[in-house]
């Protein structure tokens, strides 16, 4: 077997221009090099402005983000959470770094939506409810691929039930649900500013709220959780979870940019339909129906039926990277992962379904039309009945 070119058309690269270099030379001239700094503060303040939210706090990564909107919303030792299976580890990780249990919760009929199934969590609430068991410490929704989550029903079903919600929206800025950004659902919403994602600092998070003594307490956790005292004075244990001011500058040059970003992506998404759509056996992830509503297309993934289809998800996947194409199999469930093999699942079947014929193409804001009519000719080579 002759050896992989190496790759040429990645997953979705990070897209930076001028005015990120510009900001980025601005902060490091400035000589604001330690974290914190205006850079961080603006960031901040924007990205608020941006998703409609009262307060947003910058943090090292989403990851550091949700393990302290699970520590603020109060998860400790010994406490459940339910968590959607579907999704990056990085949303589950920190359940156990808190000696937290995670219960996962499956994707809903793969027609409809690939987010957590609402029917699965309102029956475990009544459920544990009714059982006399302790509450749900908090609850973990995913906006998969940029889609939001169900919230007209999961907001109402955790109050009722008194859980916190926590809303990963790491792959969903600036997308809008009901006109409601991203993020800005629940008790506490969470960006992530990686490398891959649709705007990125390199590495970077953000804690959304619009409670101003949540934020406060996030900055307050985020940097060692120093108490009021002219030398150092430490209550409780903290974390240094703060953005650096540089990666801050880089941040709010992409933060420009944003909506250019989600229109190329859907436009590449909107592209890929049109000319792999009516392929046998090929099926896009749904798009939200309602005219209030958008994703940010972060990628487009679709699911490939080997029933009915020339060829499999594999044999997709491994034919683009003969030809330097990165495409990857969508995330496989927390229910089916090593890490978590002694947790409880409801449900499961759907999201391994997704997992085992799901396909996510690369759908990077910088991706040209020339390299996109290239991975659909390929593909649609494969795939032609
Ligand atoms: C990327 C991602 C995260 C983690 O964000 P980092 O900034 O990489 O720590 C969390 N949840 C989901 C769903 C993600 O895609």
């Amino acid at each position: 077997m002759p050896e992989d070119p190496p790759i040429r058309i990645f997953l979705s690269p990070p897209d930076v221009g001028p005015q990120e270099r510009a900001l980025l030379l601005d902060a490091f001239d400035s000589n604001w090099i330690a974290p914190l700094g205006p850079h961080v503060d603006a960031f901040e303040r924007e990205i608020a402005a941006h998703v409609g939210a009262s307060h947003a706090v910058a943090l090292s990564s989403g990851t550091a983000a949700l393990h302290l909107a699970l520590r603020i919303a109060g998860v400790t030792v010994g406490d459940r959470v339910l968590c959607a299976s579907m999704t990056f580890v990085a949303t589950a990780n920190p359940i156990l770094h808190l000696g937290a249990e995670p219960v996962f919760v499956d994707a809903r009929a793969s027609d409809t939506d690939w987010n957590l199934d609402v029917d699965l969590v309102e029956e475990e609430l009544d459920r544990a409810a009714a059982a006399g068991e302790p509450p749900y410490a908090a609850l973990i929704a995913v906006d998969l691929y940029g889609a939001c989550a169900d919230y007209d029903r999961l907001e109402p079903l955790c109050n009722a039930h008194g859980v916190p919600l926590i809303e990963d929206a790491a792959e969903a800025l600036g997308s809008v649900h009901r006109g409601r950004h991203a993020g800005t659902f629940g008790d506490l919403g969470v960006f992530s500013f990686n490398g891959n994602k649709i705007i990125t600092t390199s590495g970077g998070g953000m804690l959304v709220t619009e409670d101003a003594e949540v934020a406060d307490r996030a900055r307050f956790l985020a940097t060692q959780a120093r108490d009021p005292a002219p030398h150092y004075e430490h209550s409780e244990a903290g974390f240094n979870y703060r953005l650096s001011n540089l990666l801050a500058a880089v941040g709010r040059g992409q933060l420009g940019t944003l909506e250019d970003k989600i229109a190329r992506r859907r436009a590449i998404r909107a592209t890929y339909r049109e000319r792999l759509g009516h392929l046998p056996g090929v099926r896009f992830a749904p798009e939200p129906e309602h005219a209030d509503s958008r994703d940010n297309a972060w990628l487009t993934c679709l699911t490939i039926d080997p029933e009915v289809a020339r060829a499999d998800r594999e044999q997709v996947r491994l034919h683009l990277r003969t030809k330097g194409i990165e495409a990857r199999p969508v995330w496989k469930p927390m229910h089916l992962q090593p890490l978590f093999s002694g947790a409880r699942v409801l449900g499961g079947a759907v999201s391994a379904r997704l997992f085992d014929h799901g396909l996510c193409l690369p759908s990077g804001s910088s991706l040209t039309d020339h390299e996109l009519d290239e991975i659909c000719t390929e593909v649609a080579g494969l795939l032609a009945g």
